[in-house]
């Protein structure tokens, strides 16, 4: 594996007067990007009128809207100036992503949410973002402080700056450093391929036998309604508010943080011990619609496991091969291949009629997964050919 992108979340320590320069700055991201949808749609709905579906966009007509709004409000004369032409090239990116893949509309940014957001781009040339011991020097906000691990310190150091994305999470301050950087694989125990079934009562069942079961998250939950009850009762900017909003943003960050470390475990383990993985295509659509498991879902963030797999054995070497999900994987008996067409949902252990082999149904349908992403994986391999 060559060159690849990285992301670095790295918590970082703005001053005052950088925490302001940081709003001032995420205002006006927010601003620029509402504005550039809102002149965007009102000239999409004017080509609607005279019989055209679609407005092509493109990067000039979106700066020359920003050079219009950069005349009429002198505030935005105070941000870093590759942050708003980032926020346009996000914009057309969420625009095309709505045109080409069906994606979602882009929405307007709101002050109200708990993330935000904007990006600088490093000039190569002059390095206008660059490390100093242990310091980041960004564009218009000088020195800021950061820590992380010797891990990250080292990449840092050794590795092309493209970018970097300032983030207000929950009351902490993160840069995101996208950096170019060489990826040596990791050596693994090769054990050969496995499968995976994700599910609910466990967060996956692996063919091997090995069970990972969901975090209890009922501690972090209890607190942070906790938090936000007491919240609600007290006057918005008051010392008590702000008091028990410190308590609520420190519960919401270690829920997410056990619950992203778990994840990162959970398939850097994989793509250590395998060298092909399989696992079944989500159906995250579907299942949302019911209502009686959308709840453990959304803690399960299946999605977030497939992401990382995807590119971690991108850079590992690994297979990754996914299942149609209509495949009936937990239907079949692994032994004789018979499909057990009435088998219920709540059902754990069933019996083979055919052969009368005793089944565990997750690890049952890991296996058939498993054979099946081999199969799928040779077929491929023999149509490149
Ligand atoms: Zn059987």
């Amino acid at each position: 594996m060559g060159l690849v992108n990285k992301g670095l979340r790295i918590r970082i320590y703005p001053n005052l007067d950088m925490r302001q320069k940081i709003e001032q700055n995420i205002g006006n991201a927010r601003f620029v990007w509402n504005q550039l949808r809102q002149m965007y749609n009102e000239t999409y709905r004017m080509f609607k009128d005279h019989g055209y579906t679609r407005l092509q966009c493109n990067m000039n007509t979106f700066n020359t809207m920003l050079n219009m709004l950069k005349k009429e409000y002198s505030f935005l004369g105070l941000s870093e100036s590759t942050s708003l032409q980032q926020v346009f090239r996000d914009l057309l990116h969420a625009f095309n992503k709505f045109f080409k893949y069906g994606a979602g509309y882009p929405r307007r940014k709101t002050k109200r949410n708990p993330k935000q957001s904007f990006r600088i781009q490093n000039n190569k040339k002059t390095n206008s973002i660059r490390v100093n011991g242990r310091y980041f020097h960004l564009p218009k906000l000088g020195d800021v402080k950061f820590r992380t691990s010797d891990e990250y310190m080292g990449l840092l150091n050794d590795s092309v700056i493209n970018n970097v994305t300032i983030v207000k999470d929950n009351g902490l301050y993160f840069a995101v450093v996208n950096i170019e950087t060489i990826h040596t694989p990791i050596q693994s125990v090769n054990e050969g391929a496995v499968g995976i079934d994700l599910g609910l009562k466990n967060l996956a069942t692996l063919s091997t036998g090995l069970k990972i079961v969901n975090l209890n998250f009922t501690k972090e939950e209890e607190r942070i309604n906790f938090y936000q009850r007491q919240m609600s009762r007290r006057k918005e900017g008051s010392r008590g508010f702000k008091e028990a909003q410190c308590k609520y943003w420190k519960w919401v960050n270690r829920k997410k943080n056990r619950k992203t470390d778990s994840y990162h475990r959970f398939t850097h383990y994989l793509i250590t011990h395998f060298s092909t993985i399989c696992m079944e295509t989500l159906n995250i659509k579907g299942m949302f619609q019911n209502n009686k498991w959308s709840p453990k879902l959304q803690r399960n963030g299946l999605y977030h496991i497939v992401e990382q797999l995807r590119y971690k054995c991108d850079w590992n070497d690994c297979d990754f091969v996914q299942v149609d999900r209509f495949y009936p994987s937990s239907q079949l008996c692994h032994e004789c291949g018979y499909q057990h067409h009435d088998l219920g949902i709540g059902v754990g252990v069933w019996f083979c009629p055919e052969c009368g082999c005793r089944h565990d149904r997750d690890v049952n349908a890991s296996l058939n997964i498993r054979d099946e992403g081999l199969r799928l994986l040779k077929e491929q391999k023999t149509n490149k050919k």
